[in-house]
């Protein structure tokens, strides 16, 4: 006689043969136990690529990482990750509640550069932080020419804010 895959009990001779299980109950507490386990072990994959990528940090030279220092784990964009984890209004909000210098970048130095130390400065970075650089393609390197260019640089700020007046 064939067994419930779940209490082990006997399967009635009335039910199909098909059925593994003596009851739908039996059947429910098998398929809630199976979803357990399928959240446990998303849960492992999770933390494992959170390691994983942790330790690949710490392998780039300090320069190119940053620490947070409300979890303790490193960030390359460090202000992406205290906006949507810990639920910070924006990078200078961070800055304030660490004491930080709020004209320096929490983010690292090549960065920074990529990203134009101007944005920082004049404190549109963050708005570079919620997302406006991905309006670059990759291998667009006009926000770096800024530094051999003055004329591209002022065509950049256009571009990028083209409602703020631009300083000379
Ligand atoms: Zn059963
Ligand atoms: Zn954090």
């Amino acid at each position: 006689m064939k067994k419930c895959l779940w209490c082990g009990g006997p399967i009635l001779k009335e039910h199909p043969l098909k059925y593994k299980f003596c009851s739908p109950e039996c059947k429910k507490q098998h398929q809630n136990k199976k979803l357990r386990e399928d959240d446990a072990f998303h849960e492992h994959r999770r933390n494992w690529q959170r390691e994983r990528r942790q330790k690949d940090l710490l392998a780039l030279p300090e320069e190119h990482r940053v620490q947070c220092l409300d979890c303790g784990k490193w960030y390359v964009q460090l202000c992406t990750h205290v906006i949507q984890v810990h639920g910070y209004e924006s990078a200078r909000e961070y800055k304030e509640h660490h004491d930080l210098e709020t004209s320096k970048g929490v983010v690292p130095k090549w960065y920074t550069e990529e990203k134009g130390e101007t944005a920082i400065e004049n404190g549109t970075y963050k708005n570079l932080e919620k997302g406006a650089h991905r309006r670059f393609k990759k291998g667009d390197r006009s926000i770096g020419r800024y530094k051999r260019s003055h004329v591209t640089i002022e065509k950049f700020k256009k571009r990028m804010w083209p409602n703020k007046k631009v300083s000379e």
